[in-house]
Parts: C-alpha cells; sequence; structure tokens
C-alpha cells in the first residue's frame, strides 16, 4: 500500500511538473515571436512615417538615375532599418512586376511575390503581418519620374528562430531538473508521508493482534500527527477497558467461588445433621432438639447469604428503589442506639450516645440508613470481647451529618482495613461465623451510602478498637 501512494505522488508531481513546463514554455515562445514580430513592423512603421526620408526617396525616384539613388538613402539607413545582410536585407524591385533590381545581397533565385509585394505592385504599402510564416517583410512602393520602384524589407525570422530554440532547450533543461527535483519531492514526501502510516498499520496490526504496548511516536501537529495521537490514545483506551474486563471476569470467578464456598458450609451440616437424625431413631430427645436447632440456624444463615446476595445484586442492577423523604437523622440514630442496647448488655459492653451538635433533617432513604447505622454498632458489639466499651458519637460538619461508631474490639490488621468493604473479606472467618455475619453487611452499608453521595470510613488498630464513620450530605444525594 506504501508503495502505491508513493508511486501515485511521483506520477502527480511528474504530471504537474510537465504540465506547468510546457505552458509556460507555450507562452514563452509564443510571446517571443509575437514581441519580435511587432518589434519588426513598428520599427518599419516608425522609419517610413518620416518625412525626411519620404522626400529624399521621391527625390530619388524623381532621378534618372533612380535605383543607385534610392539604393544609396537605404544603404545610409541600415541601422535605423536592422538590415544585417543575412537575416534581414532590403531590395529595390521593380514597381509593375516585383523583379529583383538590387539589394543588400543577391538572393538566390529572385525574389518571390509574397502577399506584401502584390500589394505593393498594386500601389498600396504591404505591412500585413503572418505569425505563421518563416519570415516578415514589409513593401513601399515608390514612384517618380524615373520609374516605379517597390522597396522591400524581409527578415527570415532566423534570429527568432535560434533564439526560440536557446529557449526550448533551457525549458527542456528546466523540465528534466524539475523532474528530478520530483522524484527526490517525492522520496521526501514518503518520508513524512507514507513512513507514519506505515508505523501507524504495523501498530495497528500488533493491536489487532492484542498487543496494546504498541505506542507510534510522531510529534507532528499536522493530520497524521493528530491521527497517530488518536491512534495511541485508542490503543490506551482499549487496554484500559481490557484490563478492566480481565479484573471484572476475575472478581466474578472469585464471587461465584466465595458464594459456592459460602453456601456449601451449611448445606454440608444441614445434610450431615438430617442424615445423623434419620439413621438413628432412638437418638434421645434433646439432642434430637440440639441437631434440629442446627439444621434451623444453618438453614437462617444460607437465606441471609441468599437475602444479602439479591440485595447486591438488585443494587448491581440498579433495580433497588430508594425511598428519598426527609427525617430526623438525629431520631434514626437514638432509634438504633435503642434497638441495640439490649444486644450490647448482653455482651456487658457500655453502650453510650451523645450528639456534638444540633442535628438537622436529612434527605435520604431512612429505614436503609438505619440498616447501615446498625451494621455499624452490630459489627462493634460482634468484634468486641465481652464488657468492652461502645461509643456512638453524632455531628453536624460543613453541610454533612456524621455518625461515628467506636469501640476497643479486636481490631482490623492495616492490611485488611481497605478490603473489608469487599463482598465477602472477613479478618477472622471463623469469628464472623460465629457471630452470624456474612462478609457482606459493609458490602451493603457501603453500596447504600454512596447512593446517598456519602462515605462510609473504617480506622482500625489490631487490639485496640475500631472506628467507623458515615458522613451524609443533608440535602441528599445531588441524582437520586
Ligand atoms: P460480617 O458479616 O462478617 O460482619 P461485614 O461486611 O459487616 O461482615 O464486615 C466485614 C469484616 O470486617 C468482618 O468480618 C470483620 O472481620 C471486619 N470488621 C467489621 N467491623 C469491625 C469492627 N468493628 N471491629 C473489628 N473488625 C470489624
Amino acid at each position: 500500500m506504501g508503495r502505491s501512494l508513493y508511486t501515485k505522488l511521483v506520477l502527480i508531481i511528474m504530471t504537474l511538473i510537465v504540465a506547468f513546463m510546457v505552458v509556460v514554455g507555450a507562452f514563452l515562445l509564443h510571446g517571443v515571436r509575437s514581441f519580435y514580430l511587432s518589434q519588426f513592423y513598428e520599427g518599419m512603421q516608425q522609419v517610413f512615417s518620416s518625412e525626411e526620408l519620404a522626400d529624399s526617396l521621391r527625390a530619388a525616384a524623381d532621378s534618372d538615375q533612380a535605383v543607385p539613388a534610392i539604393s544609396e538613402i537605404l544603404k545610409a539607413n541600415i541601422g535605423r532599418l536592422g538590415i544585417d545582410s543575412g537575416t534581414r536585407n532590403y531590395y529595390i524591385l521593380d514597381g509593375k512586376t516585383g523583379e529583383y533590381l538590387t539589394g543588400s545581397n543577391n538572393p538566390e533565385g529572385g525574389i518571390v511575390n509574397t502577399a506584401n509585394i502584390l500589394t505593393a505592385i498594386n500601389g498600396q504599402s504591404g505591412y500585413k503581418s503572418d505569425a505563421g510564416a518563416d519570415f516578415m517583410d514589409v513593401a513601399i512602393p515608390l514612384s517618380g519620374e524615373g520609374g516605379s520602384y517597390i522597396l522591400y524589407i524581409i527578415d527570415n525570422k532566423a534570429t527568432v528562430q535560434s533564439l526560440n530554440d536557446d529557449l526550448a532547450r533551457i525549458i527542456l533543461q528546466a523540465m528534466v531538473i524539475g523532474l528530478m527535483i520530483s522524484v527526490l519531492m517525492s522520496l521526501l514526501l514518503a518520508k513524512t508521508l507514507v513512513t507514519p502510516l506505515q508505523e501507524l498499520t504495523h501498530a495497528a496490526e500488533s493491536v489487532a493482534g492484542g498487543d496494546f504496548d504498541q505506542k507510534v511516536d510522531n510529534p507532528s501537529r499536522d493530520e497524521i500527527g493528530v491521527l497517530t495521537q488518536t491512534f495511541n490514545d485508542m490503543a490506551g483506551t482499549l487496554e484500559d477497558t481490557l484490563d478492566n474486563l480481565k479484573k471484572s471476569e476475575q472478581m466474578r470467578k472469585e464471587f461465584v467461588a466465595n458464594v459456592s464456598h459460602e453456601l456449601r458450609t451449611p448445606i454440608t451440616s444441614v445434610k450431615s445433621y438430617s442424615e445423623t437424625l434419620l439413621d438413628d431413631p432412638s437418638m434421645d430427645l434433646e439432642m434430637r432438639k440440639k441437631f434440629l436447632n442446627v439444621i434451623v440456624n444453618e438453614s437462617d444463615r444460607m437465606s441471609k447469604i441468599v437475602q444479602d446476595l439479591l440485595t447486591l445484586s438488585r443494587f448491581d442492577a440498579g433495580s433497588i428503589e430508594f425511598e428519598f423523604t426527609t427525617f430526623s437523622f438525629e431520631k434514626s440514630v437514638k432509634d438504633v442506639y435503642s434497638a441495640m442496647r439490649l444486644e450490647a448488655q448482653n455482651h456487658r459492653h457500655e453502650f453510650t450516645l451523645e450528639f456534638m451538635s444540633p442535628m438537622p433533617d436529612i434527605v435520604g432513604d431512612r429505614g436503609r440508613i438505619e440498616q447501615v447505622l446498625m451494621n455499624m454498632v452490630s459489627n462493634a458489639i460482634k468484634y468486641t470481647k465481652d464488657g468492652g466499651r461502645i461509643k456512638m458519637t453524632a455531628g453536624l460538619k460543613d453541610g454533612k451529618v456524621w455518625c461515628a461508631v467506636r469501640d476497643n474490639g479486636i481490631g482490623i490488621p492495616k492490611q485488611d482495613v481497605e478490603h473489608v468493604f469487599d463482598r465477602f473479606y472477613r479478618v477472622d472467618k471463623a469469628r464472623s461465623r460465629e457471630s452470624g455475619g456474612t462478609g457482606l453487611g459493609l458490602s451493603i452499608a457501603n453500596e447504600i451510602v454512596l447512593r446517598h453521595d456519602g462515605s462510609l470510613t473504617l480506622d482500625s488498630k489490631v487490639g485496640r478498637g475500631t472506628v467507623i464513620t458515615v458522613t451524609l450530605p443533608v440535602g441528599g444525594p445531588v441524582h437520586e
């Protein structure tokens, strides 16, 4: 493809140069011819319109030695008439027949009667020009008592012909040089035009083959430079998109593996306990009750996992409608505090609530916000040894309300903190399971808070405790 573009360039430039030279050459050659022709006739007319010359010629024609007398006058004006006896000559012809009498040279084969001579024979001055003829002439009739004659000046155009020949040679040479330049220019153009295109083609082939690292270097700002930049951007975007696809595919695989794993454990428990119950009809009632309790608990767990997964997948699909209303955030915090008090007491936790500033009403989905607060407090209770300290504080800052739940529990290792919002991520799986956790609570809470244009942040130190804070804009999300 590159070669054909290059050939096209060479041919176009060559054709342009040849066409240009032909047009310029034709104009030049024609211009020189017409200039020479008009110079000749203007010169002749100027000379013969002179009264003085006309008088002396008339006087010469009247003398009985008319021919030598006229000849003398013409000789005297050789310079003005441009007679060189080679290219241009003068002749004195017989006024009736046009026959040669004398002249600046002796014409071989005599003088042919031209249109101008015939005009002069008829008594008129012949100044007619024929641009196409290979000569130019003037014939002026002259009559007196010494007879009638014709003054005849003829130029065989040899000078203009040789000038034009020279000019044609120069134009031809210029054409050859122009063609050589055109080849060089095409090479140059090929370098600036075809090479970047070839590079782009190679890069595009590599990208098509899956290698997105191909970047083409072209700093120019012309169309090809812009195309190259766009190509690089496109390759970059494709690479990013593919990376994201790979990442989300990886996440999907991990998620499916997690779901399967999470469901398999309770299913295995339910199955084995049920089988034991079936196999041992003599089992005492107490034991039977215990086994059935395990089955009920594990079933509850499964249904909680499935419910949480359903909620998350609805968030992902955007099919959950939030009910945004204006409500008292203070009341919600108080309600959650009251609802969790008994649970905290069961674990002998010291559970307190404090408002740091007067609280405004906020726009949001009340039920879901309370679900988030509940999850925060429930985690604090779960991951703090019995007899711990859990403190709820709430306030208003920069047009946003916040509520923090601080505990002096087991804390979260630094490397795990950023993952606690990931689905199924649990620092201590056994502990989470024991306390009925699914590892989905904070993921759901985070989704809810994000839908409110708020944020959920967590700070923790192992062995010291954790503080989790939710912040929500008072006016609700910008786009509900
Ligand atoms: P779970 O149902 O397991 O509690 P969450 O999504 O609510 O799931 O929390 C994810 C993990 O974050 C928990 O398993 C736990 O390891 C850790 N975590 C959350 N809150 C706390 C806390 N207050 N103290 C210590 N660890 C916590």
